[in-house]
């Protein structure tokens, strides 16, 4: 077979994380369906949609998990992590409490992975992954809510810059920069693994 008839497939497992009603649900929504809902019902169970993406002229497909309603801190389980390659960590730019907890995710984000790479590492000397960067974004939710803006975009961009993550203010309602913000993700994954 020659190289031109060689396929490659990218299947990028990524979970998003935050507190509950920052808009992770209609983030992955708006994302995979281009639906918003005004009244989502709180997510039952694990549950996760795929969107495919174009880079680098290959099909690239995402496999994106929301939580499901264990919001609360150490209640998302291992599980959820496992083999993602990718993260958005999701505040409300109308609510600082969500952004105050923005370093307590990040905490749970790095010591989960941590624990799930070490467990790799012990397991299998063939771990081709034990050791690869989890593309991680801070994403402020609901910037079409100016009027009830809690928390700057300058706040923002200095948390992401400090703890090296990608950072997009994002509307899950307007759309605004919804597809930028997940496409940022995936393109860095693809480039890691590639
Ligand atoms: P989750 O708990 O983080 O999954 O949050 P949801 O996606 O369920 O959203 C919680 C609430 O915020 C719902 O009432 C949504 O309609 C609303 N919401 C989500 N995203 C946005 C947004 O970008 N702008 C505004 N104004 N409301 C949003
Ligand atoms: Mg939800």
């Amino acid at each position: 077979m020659s190289d031109d008839e060689t396929v490659e497939e990218y299947l990028f497992k990524i979970v998003i994380i935050g507190d509950s009603a920052v808009g992770k649900s209609n983030l992955l929504s708006r994302f995979a369906r281009n639906e918003f809902k005004a009244h989502s019902k709180a997510t039952i169970g694990v549950e996760f949609q795929t969107q495919s993406v174009e880079i680098d002229g290959k099909e690239v497909k995402a496999q994106i998990w929301d939580t499901a309603g264990q919001e609360r801190f150490r209640a998302v389980t291992s599980a959820y992590y496992r083999g993602a390659f990718g993260a958005l960590l999701v505040y409300d730019i109308s609510r600082r409490a969500t952004f105050d907890n923005v370093a307590r995710w990040l905490d749970e984000l790095n010591c989960k992975f941590y624990t799930l790479f070490h467990i790799v590492y012990h397991e299998s000397k063939f771990a081709a992954h034990s050791d690869t960067t989890v593309a991680r974004m801070l994403v402020g939710n609901k910037c079409d809510l100016e009027n009830t803006r809690e928390v700057s975009l300058d706040e923002g961009k200095s948390l992401a810059e400090s703890e090296g993550l990608f950072f997009i203010e994002t509307s899950a309602l307007d759309s605004t920069n919804v597809w930028t913000a997940f496409e940022i993700v995936i393109r860095e994954i693809y480039n890691n693994v590639s």
